[in-house]
């Protein structure tokens, strides 16, 4: 999304070419993360791929921005000097005004939504994170939370839904903090309850959202209004109170478990996905099992998990030892991610024989739709293959609501039939 503003503002004086396309470009540029060890080694291959199409002739000249190159600013140009300019992950305008191009951040408000399908479009309510969990360099690197005005977004998604955007992502490092710093009140409840009044707008989805003081009007949002999806982004991180407390989360195990059956209870049949860290220092043998339980509990229809990585920096790195040895880390995630398999597999499976009303995002190549229902979210989860009768405009229904019949499940994916 941050790179589709970018865009946004770069239209009229660059054509912009798609990485897919292989042409060779005057510019290529290069949003980078820097969040934890396996993503900051992803954007370091990225970049030195980016270097070999500079020799290679394939590329003018190299920029590299986003949150590896703010976390690293002053190392990162010695180390690699082919890039031709660097910028952080708040450094929009003065990238823009290296390239010649007058910032205006009216345009953002008019993007083209590339990253999901054309039916789809993630909403950025807000911009950095003023919680410090122990653990975690974002806030960091994004500075303090940033609310967008309401009416701004509310352009924006008028703008995406004229455009054929029906399903809304809300983002944010902390969706629940919508609005403290500007309105001096939570206001995700209001924010979307506004943006339900677009009308072409019919599904609206929460990511992110953090446990500590869950708004209780979001709760009655996702109780009662139709538009927003029975289905919950809220990473936990953990239910051990020790290693909760270390993860400075301001949240405890019994308010936690509370929280999730008031979920369950409010919003029946609510899909939650969540993420949990494994190897936080002062999780022992007895924490980890207290996770498992929970989670068996729980029963999360999706869950993602991590190992701890220590960050530089970071309240974690400065105060504890990283003592938990990285293969009882793996052990534990292996654990932990073969007993989510057997849940998540029984949820696909139960949903067998249901009908749904689906989002098409694209065709595949076998001549199948590719579709999720309210409770898939775009690129996180799995998808749900619908065969069509033959003679049907698959392409045509890209982008729309259809009706399917779920017919088969596995562990990520479903299959189904057009109704
Ligand atoms: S709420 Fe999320 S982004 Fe903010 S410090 Fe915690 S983990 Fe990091």
């Amino acid at each position: 999304m941050d790179t589709e503003h970018l865009l946004s503002q770069l239209g009229g004086d660059f054509i912009v070419l798609p990485e897919s396309s292989g042409d060779p470009v005057d510019y290529l540029l290069l949003n980078t993360c820097g969040f934890i060890g396996d993503a900051k080694q992803e954007s370091i291959d990225a970049i030195l791929e980016a270097v070999e199409l500079k020799k290679q002739g394939a590329v003018g000249k190299l920029v590299v921005f986003g949150c590896l190159s703010q976390r690293y600013s002053s190392e990162m140009p010695s180390l690699i000097p082919e890039v031709d300019a660097w910028f952080g992950a708040r450094d929009y305008d003065p990238l823009l005004r290296w390239l010649g191009v007058t910032p205006d951040h009216s345009k953002c408000r008019r993007r083209i939504p590339t990253e999901c399908g054309p039916g789809t479009a993630y909403l950025k309510i807000s911009e950095g994170c003023d919680r410090r969990c122990s653990y975690c360099a974002i806030p960091f690197i994004r500075g303090a939370h940033r609310s967008v005005p309401m009416e701004e977004l509310l352009e924006e998604a008028s703008n995406l839904a004229a455009l054929g955007v029906k399903e809304l992502v809300l983002i944010a490092q902390d969706t629940t903090y919508y609005g403290i710093d500007l309105y001096k009140r939570r206001a995700l409840a209001e924010l979307i309850q506004k943006l339900s009044e677009i009308p072409q707008i019919e599904w609206i989805r929460i990511h992110y959202s953090y446990p500590a003081d869950f708004p209780e009007d979001v709760l009655e949002q996702m109780a009662s209004n139709p538009k927003v999806c029975k289905y919950l982004d809220i990473p936990l991180q953990h239910i051990s109170d020790v290693v909760l407390s270390n993860m400075r989360r301001h949240v405890d195990g019994a308010w936690t478990r509370h929280l999730i059956s008031q979920l369950r209870s409010r919003v029946p049949g609510v899909v939650l996905r969540t993420t949990m860290i494994v190897g936080h220092p002062g999780e022992g043998p007895k924490e980890f099992e207290e996770l498992m339980a929970f989670c068996r509990e729980a029963g999360f229809e999706r869950l993602g998990a991590f190992m701890y990585s220590e960050e530089e920096g970071t309240f974690g790195a400065e105060h504890f030892p990283d003592d938990v040895p990285e293969e009882v880390k793996q052990q534990r995630l292996d654990l932990l991610m073969q007993q989510q398999a057997d849940i998540s597999l029984a949820y696909n499976k139960g949903r067998v024989g249901s009908e749904l009303k689906v989002m098409v995002d694209s065709v595949a190549p076998g001549g199948k739709l590719v579709c999720r229902s309210q409770f898939e979210s775009p690129e996180v989860d799995g998808e749900i293959i619908v065969s069509a009768p033959e003679g049907t405009d698959l392409q045509g229904l890209v982008g729309s609501f259809v009706s399917a019949r779920i017919t088969g499940a596995d562990l990520y994916d479903l299959e189904g039939e057009l109704i």
